[in-house]
């Protein structure tokens, strides 16, 4: 039975035995305070009709949406669960969720799209900060040291990480605070400190200290496992990760032979999942430590196809597009904000024959859609993976191909809000610049090796490795055929490296 029938079934069932859908204030104490369950008030049913309306017509324009692809239990998905700590008016220690647009604490004791265990687990901290003379932070005068609690539980390993955000690097008895909170839960496998000192509304600050076991936690998705530190992206609602990423690489539709880029990557996950169907695999994302995790990620599974590059996904295109890479297959996952006119314009230019865009915010994905659709592609399908379960948010897949090149029209698309949009055509012109007229170059065998390696190479050392292999080096800037005096060598890594760019331009 699939996400969807169950999810009929499951209302039907309910109509049968003539039950009222549940009262939302019934359901959650906190309702109208927190604002995050926008859907409440309709039966899982109804919220799943209602995400599928408003995506087929905002999609329609484009494609067809196969459907949308609900839980079969929607209750307590999340698995990373952050709660902020403050007081109340009468001075009392609460830990809950901000009111939406404000620094309002809610206090949260029990969350219907909670993990039950990672807010049994907060509770306790709570409950513990007295006896360690601990103070909650207050953001008005700046006084006092724990600000947040992130709790994130693995779904298949069961591992939990706790991380606690404080104002100050020093945590009173750290050893045996985190005794008397496995004494409570000997399910947690590590504790982390995470320091954040500014007066900001991000959650984590920069430093970390590790207190309790290995730092991360690991997890497993469609059999493969992940590292996942405090700070890397990891998708909330694992049960329909699965069903995401499943849909994600059916689309993408791999013989085995295709390179595929995994723009937005995170911890690498869904280029992974990826590499056993493909010929190779690149991943590339902001996020230092998610990198990390993504490489660890790539040799715990035992996979040798996969390369992960720390880069701004935009910029990292440009690179590929200016150094006439070949792509076959974009799957890409920006966040809400969408994807970049930086990003767009050198994918275009990369052509792929397939672009799988994973989106968790249908606006921006209309915007990126209209204009890819305006450049070539087509949308083939679509579905809808309904990952936030009583809340207004949607997770869509859609698969694009190339149509023909002839047929490709130009459109105007704007990107951003108020100032500083940016019509992509320009964009488009000045990106034109970078296309390289000839192969094989000196700048563009450097650029190529910055892209794919991350360091530099010197002209020098080019020719150098050019005059061993017995290669004519007459392009080469200030090139001499016999040296005065030997030339320092370069590294290994850096002859492999060039020698790679050579034989990549088809020099040798
Ligand atoms: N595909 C991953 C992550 C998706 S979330 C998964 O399924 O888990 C979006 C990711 O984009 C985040 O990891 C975020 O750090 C990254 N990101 C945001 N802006 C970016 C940019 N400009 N370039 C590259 N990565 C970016």
């Amino acid at each position: 039975m699939s996400q969807k029938d169950y999810a009929d079934n499951r209302s039907s069932s309910r109509k049968e035995k003539n039950q009222q859908p549940a009262k939302k204030e019934t359901l959650c104490p906190v309702y109208k305070k927190c604002g995050a369950c926008q859907l409440l008030h309709m039966d899982y049913k109804k919220q799943l009709d209602w995400k599928r309306g408003r995506l087929t017509a905002l999609l329609k324009p484009y494609g067809k949406l196969e459907g949308i692809l609900g839980m079969e239990m929607p209750e307590h998905y999340r698995h990373k669960v952050h709660a902020v700590f403050g007081r109340d008016s009468k001075g009392k220690v609460i830990s809950g969720v901000y009111k939406e647009g404000t620094h309002i604490i809610v206090p949260v004791e029990n969350c219907l799209l909670e993990n039950k265990k990672a807010d049994a687990i907060i509770q306790t901290v709570r409950d513990l900060l007295k006896s360690f003379k601990i103070k909650t932070y207050d953001e008005d005068t700046g006084y006092g040291l724990l600000r947040h609690v992130l709790v994130r539980v693995g779904y298949s390993t069961g591992q939990i990480m706790v991380v606690l955000v404080l104002a100050s690097p020093i945590l009173p008895s750290k050893n045996n605070f985190v005794k008397a909170l496995r004494k409570v839960h000997p399910e947690i496998t590590t504790v982390v400190v995470n320091v954040n000192d500014k007066k900001t509304s991000i959650v984590l600050g920069d430093r970390e200290q590790v207190i309790y076991g290995p730092g991360h936690i690991e997890d497993q998705l469609c059999g493969m496992t992940f590292k996942i530190s405090p700070k890397s992206f990891y998708q909330v609602n694992p049960v329909q990760t699965e069903v995401l990423y499943q849909k994600a690489i059916a689309f993408a539709g791999l013989s085995g032979r295709e390179v595929v880029l995994d723009a937005y990557c995170g911890t690498g996950t869904i280029g992974m999942l990826a590499s056993p169907h493909a010929g190779s695999v690149i991943g590339v994302e902001l996020n230092r430590d998610a990198v990390r995790d993504a490489i660890a990620g790539a040799k715990r599974n035992h996979l040798s196809n996969i390369r992960f590059y720390q880069a701004d996904a935009g910029d990292f295109m440009v690179q590929m597009a200016a150094l006439g890479e070949k792509v076959d297959v974009v799957l890409m996952d920006p966040p809400r904000t969408g994807s970049s006119e930086k990003f767009l314009t050198a994918l275009v230019k990369l052509k792929p024959r397939k672009v799988v865009y994973i989106s968790c915010n249908p606006e921006t994905l209309v915007r990126d859609l209209k204009y890819l659709c305006g450049k070539g592609y087509r949308m083939e399908t679509g579905v809808g993976v309904d990952m936030f379960p009583f809340t207004k948010h949607v997770e869509t897949v859609v698969m694009l191909s190339h149509k023909k090149p002839d047929s490709v029209i130009n459109v105007k698309v704007e990107f951003g809000e108020g100032e500083g949009k940016v019509p992509l055509d320009n964009i488009a012109k000045r990106a034109e610049a970078y296309k390289p007229k000839e192969r094989g170059t000196y700048k563009m065998i450097k650029e190529y090796i910055e892209a794919k390696y991350g360091f530099k190479v010197h002209t020098a050392y080019i020719a150098e490795v050019k005059r061993e292999l017995g290669l004519p080096m007459y392009d080469a800037p200030n090139a001499v055929e016999k040296l005065k005096q030997p030339r320092k060598h370069p590294t290994a890594e850096k002859v492999e490296a060039i020698k790679d760019a050579l034989k990549h331009f088809e020099v040798i």
